[in-house]
């Protein structure tokens, strides 16, 4: 990497080097002062080699490098020279020479950080981190999961451009593309009063380009979604976004797991990949063992369907549930059964804020002895076979949740998550990817009198289902609960990685007469159709093949493969909570001039 400035990169001297005279540029990571000797830790991104400036050797060069502070720019030239015996630094890939300043010049002076760069293990302010971005990002720790993001990006192009993809920019300034989210729009100037929509996703470019005969389309884009903030998510974000031509669902899982597998062993090929091929779980199924529909399964902890133990039971909570067509179900947590009152008190007090009504617990105690508050009720045996039909052994906490189909299981889910983390049970190594497929296509949306879809409102019926959505119950523009298209599932897949949700896709609906009856079901109508999705449509009518495909979330793939919890962490320059740029200062007022230029006036605040 030899430029005008350097010879070597500070990372490169090796003893091969020894006896060289060469040139190296970075920053000072460190400066030791022993008077007659100054030694100076030089770093740029590629390591950290050590110079070593003599007043003997050097005067001059000792002279400016008695002025030089940490995080200076400086170019160093001198010999290579191999350290002394016992002085070696076995840490640093360098560690066995160092360089010897002949001459030492200041390329820049630098302030002292907001925080040490050279103490990467120190905590930092977030907020301060933001501000100062371009200094967070010399700290090894940020650096380092930047280069494994462009890792990722590197490992995801080339296996799609090895099997045949074409990767394609769409625009950024296009129509609404509907996710679910709230649009940023964009108003145009020299069309007054119009705007554009920054893309949710590149949905309808990508399958008008597979209309187009593209065949086999992906880009790494970048989306915009203007919500309120969660902790893992940020008003713009990068998705790894595909479609395919004459793909039945299984191909689309087939190429993405195998795409998935060779990534992850390109980018951390020390991290195990728990199953391959992945585990495939419906939707159902994986609320029913899971109580998730992205199941963490680096460890098992499943639930368990309670309801044969239960009935008859005595227990008024669970004879309730039971008749009113809800659910008992349990899990047991390993090693659980000695937990204090107060813990359980606390896991009752979480399965309340999780929206269920109570939680019941039943300790085998590593004798045997069954101990619950329910057991005078029900009686020891029956509680006992609660807890084995849980999938408890001795010294195992049996909990049970009795409430609605679904809520039950999703209460008892997000208590699983919260026991595997705190009895520390998940392989931190492992990567458990596993698909969650077959989602309904739609839910009913009460407030407003139509059907939603569940996932992406393009995805088509399971083939068997076609039919319940052309068959039609009373007038097809005005949508009813009983619709039988209600119980239609759609070709619809999540995949998901050690328990988050990294992306998902379907096949999609490829008949301009079922996707208009799918959309009619979600109360648009056919005006609002033609505005909202004409383009679409109007293709579908000059031959449209079968396509489907699917969207991961890079930033949170590179997120979990980087060990980290928080989206942020992965990216050079994110936003904060509340949608700002803590370092560039956006968003920020626009000047009259800007408005005036749009035909625009600011009134103030919308209230509410
Ligand atoms: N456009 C969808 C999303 O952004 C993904 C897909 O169905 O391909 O979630």
């Amino acid at each position: 990497m030899q430029t005008h400035f350097r010879d070597l990169t500070c990372g490169d001297a090796r003893r091969e080097h020894v006896g060289r005279r060469l040139s190296l540029a970075g920053w000072v990571h460190r400066r030791r002062d022993l008077g007659q000797l100054i030694f100076l830790d030089l770093r740029d991104r590629y390591g950290i080699t050590q110079v070593v400036v003599d007043a003997q050797e050097a005067p001059h060069a000792h002279a400016a490098a008695a002025t030089v502070r940490n995080e200076f720019v400086v170019r160093v030239e001198g010999m290579l020279a191999a350290r002394l015996p016992g002085t070696e630094n076995p840490k640093l890939a360098t560690g066995e020479v160092e360089l010897r300043a002949a001459e030492v010049t200041i390329l820049s002076t630098a302030r002292t950080p907001a925080f040490p760069i050279n103490e990467p293990d120190q905590e930092a302010d977030e907020a301060v981190r933001l501000r100062f971005r371009y200094l967070d990002l010399r700290r090894e720790p940020m650096l380092r999961r930047i280069l494994a993001r462009s890792r990722l990006v590197e490992a995801i192009r080339a296996v799609h451009h090895d099997h045949g993809f074409v990767e394609i920019e769409t625009p950024m300034l296009i129509k609404s593309t509907p996710e679910g989210a709230r649009d940023f729009i964009v108003p145009s100037r020299l069309q007054p009063g119009s705007v554009y929509a920054l893309p949710q996703s590149p949905q309808q470019l990508k399958q008008l380009l597979m209309v187009s005969g593209l065949d086999r389309y992906f880009q790494i884009a970048r989306c915009f979604r203007d919500e309120d903030l969660r902790g893992d998510s940020q008003p713009e974000f990068t998705q790894l976004d595909l479609e395919m031509s004459f793909v039945a669902e299984e191909d689309v899982m087939a190429f993405v797991e195998a795409m998935v597998i060779e990534v992850s062993r390109a980018v951390v090929p020390e991290r195990p990949i728990q199953h391959a091929p992945f585990p495939r779980f419906t939707h159902r199924e994986a609320l029913d063992r899971f109580g998730s529909d992205k199941p963490d399964l680096r460890y098992g902890m499943e639930l368990h369907d309670l309801g044969e133990q239960a009935r008859g039971s005595g227990f008024r909570v669970f004879e309730e549930t039971l008749a009113g067509g809800g659910r008992v179900v349990g899990l047991a947590a390993p090693g659980m059964a000695t937990a204090s009152r107060s813990t359980v008190d606390e896991l009752t007090e979480l399965a309340k804020r999780f929206g269920a009504k109570g939680l019941v617990s039943i300790a085998i105690e590593g004798s045997g002895a069954v101990r619950s508050p329910i057991a005078k009720i029900v009686g020891d045996d029956r509680a006992e076979a609660m807890a084995v039909a849980a999938g408890a052994s001795p010294g195992d906490l049996v909990l049970i949740v009795a409430d609605r189909d679904v809520l039950a299981q999703e209460v008892l889910g997000r208590l699983r998550v919260e026991l595997g983390a705190r009895l520390g049970l998940a392989d931190q190594e492992v990567l458990a990817y596993c698909w969650v497929h077959r989602f309904p296509m739609y839910q009913w949306d009460v407030e407003n009198g139509r059907w939603d879809a569940t996932h992406n409102p393009f995805s088509a019926p399971i083939p068997e289902h076609v039919e319940l959505l052309t068959t039609l119950s009373g007038d097809p523009s005005r949508p009813s609960p009983e619709d039988p298209a209600g119980r239609a599932l759609a070709q619809q897949y999540d995949l998901a990685l050690n328990g988050w949700e990294l992306g998902g896709g379907s096949v999609r609906i490829h008949q301009r007469d079922l996707l208009e009856r799918s959309f009619s079901m979600m109360g648009h109508t056919l005006e609002g159709m033609r505005q909202k999705f004409g383009a679409l449509l109007d293709a579908f009518e000059y031959g449209a093949p079968p396509h489907g495909g699917i969207a991961l979330g890079i930033d949170r793939w590179a997120m979990i493969l980087t060990y980290q919890t928080n989206i942020r962490e992965v990216m050079a320059f994110p936003k904060t909570q509340s949608g700002s740029d803590l370092m560039l200062e956006s968003p920020s007022p626009a000047e009259p001039g800007q408005w005036a230029e749009l035909g625009l006036r600011f009134v103030g605040a919308p209230k509410g």
